[in-house]
């Protein structure tokens, strides 16, 4: 643990901060890409002359694309309806992590250039030239919004900061200041196929390694095939279900469901990572380049249906955008995703979440569970913001919030809700979202995951909790690491399907 970065103390009742703190983390910022990194995305490598004209144009741009965006910026009232509402605002007490504050930073930019009272009476209606400074301070603040739209539900307009955080990081990154965490996973998949850059060879290792294990524990010939043609399933997952822990016993369990329910799977050296960070730098051509890699082993692997693990943007983005970007769902419309949505099977919802898949089969008998297994386990549930507010899951409203609850009930005999205000549409980010799962900005992630660990701790304490189940590779990275600060054991985080992985009969050994 680091010994430098403090968590805040948990507060018997939870809320907006006592007090401001003005300043508190404008000297947090996560590293900036290097020049090679910048430029493997194409992107300048660094600021140079005549990057104000260009960032000014790019914002132009994306006024005339995103017709939110504009309405966004001209919409607020500054009624301070979102003041409180962000889990870093909460955590720092620093005024400019008021979702608002955040939004004004470009908004005194939008006001000065694309507004007739901004272009005449600048400091009369709190307009800015965009400067160097106001550059630098867009890098900080706009590097601490994990884009998880908690804000935006409690706005009476709707305006979303993180729609805002995405313009600015991809004006930042069109002009030569982009994040090195960001930027950097993403060359990795461009290059190799995944975050990690874990190589093809590398990857079979560690599944046959994963099927040699659950043959031990279970007795049962359970596989993890990778880059099989002619298989039913193509499961796209999170690089860091392949070895990162708690990560990798969801994988174990998706293996296990698939095995059970005898449909024929595989997993892809060439698409080996669901998750997207085009959408965390805001950038659609980034996003549809990594979306692309799925689309070509899909139609490579000539499988039937495409399902996703335990991701939350990940899933934001297959449910959201593969079926434009890649022809996975409807819509698409060039010759490659015609090709693929004839292809795939239409009887089965393209994508479908792994939840969607395991709670079909429970809900036709098609599993058996022992609950008991898991009576170790007093769980509760953690949304991820990008399922919570972003995406749905099955055919009724606010599946997203019932199919993962309704999995966990059928695998786990002790379950509990956190606290109303924290869980659903008005749950908390875990602090780490967004592109900010890097360690150069651990203080931020530690006390923006403040409200989630007050929510976590009355639960501890009423009804004995000790395991957070949540649908996330992100969530589950970013709790690993923040759970000690506020005295919790790194352990008590895992996936849905890691509950699901103890409760499955299959085997021998069962
Ligand atoms: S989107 Fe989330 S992180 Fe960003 S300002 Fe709103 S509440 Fe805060
Ligand atoms: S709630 Fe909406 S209108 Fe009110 S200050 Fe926040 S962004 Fe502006």
């Amino acid at each position: 643990m680091a010994t430098d970065v403090k968590a805040p103390p948990l507060r018997e009742f939870p809320g907006a901060p006592q007090a401001l703190v003005p300043g508190a983390m404008a000297e947090s910022r996560p590293y900036v890409a290097t020049d090679k990194m910048q430029q493997a995305l194409g992107f300048p490598g660094e600021l140079t002359d005549g990057w104000q004209g260009r960032a000014i144009g790019r914002m132009g741009e994306l006024l005339e694309k995103y017709r939110s965006l504009k309405v966004y910026l001209d919409a607020c009232v500054h009624c301070g309806a979102c003041a409180d509402k962000c889990h870093y605002f909460i955590g720092t007490q620093d005024p400019l992590n008021m979702p608002v504050a955040r939004q004004d930073l470009m908004r005194s930019v939008y006001r000065r250039y694309f507004t007739l009272p901004g272009k005449l009476f600048p400091k009369l209606v709190g307009a800015r030239d965009l400067t160097k400074e106001v550059l630098d301070q867009w890098y900080t603040y706009y590097n601490q919004c994990s884009e998880c739209r908690r804000c935006s539900v409690f706005c009476p307009y709707g305006i979303d900061t993180a729609e805002v955080t995405m313009a600015a990081r991809e004006i930042m990154d069109v002009v030569g200041l982009g994040q090195k965490y960001s930027n950097e996973i993403i060359g990795k998949v461009h290059r190799i196929g995944n975050n990690l850059g874990l190589p093809g060879p590398a990857l079979a290792d560690t599944l046959e390694g994963l099927a040699e294990d659950t043959k031990e524990e279970t007795g049962a010939d359970v596989r993890f095939p990778l880059d099989e043609k002619g298989a039913e399933v193509l499961l796209i997952t999170p690089s860091a279900d392949f070895f990162a822990e708690p990560h990798v016993d969801s994988l174990i369990g998706y293996a296990k469901v698939l095995h059970a329910a005898g449909i024929s799977w595989t997993l892809s050296s060439h698409a080996s990572e669901a998750a997207n960070f085009g959408l965390f730098i805001g950038n659609y051509e980034q996003m549809r380049k990594v979306a692309l890699r799925i689309r070509e082993a899909a139609l490579d692997l000539g499988v039937k249906r495409v399902v996703v693990g335990e991701c939350g943007h990940a899933w934001r983005v297959a449910y959201s955008y593969w079926n434009t970007l890649t022809g996975i769902g409807a819509g698409g419309d060039d010759p490659f995703a015609r090709m693929l949505q004839q292809q795939l099977d239409s009887r089965y919802r393209q994508p479908t979440h792994i939840c969607e898949l395991t709670w079909d089969l429970i809900q036709r008998g098609a599993l058996t569970f022992d609950k008991d297994a898991n009576d170790h386990r007093t769980v509760t549930f953690h949304d991820s913001c990008n399922v919570a507010r972003a995406s749905r899951m099955g055919d009724t409203p606010g599946g997203q919030f019932e199919i993962p609850r309704s999995i966990i009930r059928a695998v786990a005999n002790r379950y509990v809700e956190m606290a109303p205000g924290t869980t659903r549409e008005e749950t908390f980010c875990c602090g780490g979202g967004g592109g900010l799962l890097t360690d150069d900005i651990l203080d931020l992630r530690v006390k923006g995951a403040l409200p989630r660990m007050e929510a976590l701790q009355q639960v501890v304490d009423r009804e004995g909790v000790n395991f957070m189940a949540t649908i996330c590779a992100i969530c589950k990275a970013q709790f690993s690491k923040v759970l000690p600060f506020y005295g919790f054991k790194m352990g008590m985080v895992g996936g849905v399907h890691q509950l699901v992985s103890t409760a499955i009969r299959l085997g021998p050994k069962h």
